[in-house]
């Protein structure tokens, strides 16, 4: 259960159903931890979604809520999965939407890498 204050989870959340392999997805990697897929509206030349199997709603519940061993499997799935597409030597960008203000659509936690180009200002500059 997510701490409270968040969502609970919902197990027919679009990426819950890509782990279950009731959707299809272009996977990238796949390992104890994680999947990685290509995001279906890329942002970005490269624009991939590494998401951990434990079901958390955000970053707030897999922070407070997973075990040592899948935080850590997790985020060494993200920098391997950065490394496997060849992002390291020109860079790339890891991001997290979390809730409403972080502008999140799908309540599973996911990290969203983007590289193949130079990617500007961190956040669009639509005011601060
Ligand atoms: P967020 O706004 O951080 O929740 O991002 C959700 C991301 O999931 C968006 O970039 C969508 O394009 C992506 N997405 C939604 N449905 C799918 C799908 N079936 N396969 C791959 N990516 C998806």
């Amino acid at each position: 259960m997510p701490p409270t204050g968040l969502p609970p989870y919902d197990e027919s959340n679009i990426f819950a159903r890509i782990l279950r392999g009731e959707i299809p997805s272009r996977r990238v990697h796949e390992d104890e931890f994680a999947i990685a897929f290509h995001d279906i509206n890329p942002q970005a030349p490269v624009h991939v979604l590494v998401i951990p199997r434990g079901a958390y709603v955000s970053l707030a519940d897999f922070s407070t809520s997973a075990s040592e061993a899948e935080i850590a499997g997790f985020w060494r799935a993200v920098g391997r999965v950065a490394k496997e597409l060849g992002l390291e030597a020109q860079g790339y960008r890891a991001l997290t939407n979390m809730g409403e203000h972080g502008g999140q659509e799908v309540p599973h936690f996911h990290v969203h890498l983007f590289g193949g180009r130079p990617l500007g200002r961190m956040v669009p500059a639509s005011g601060a």
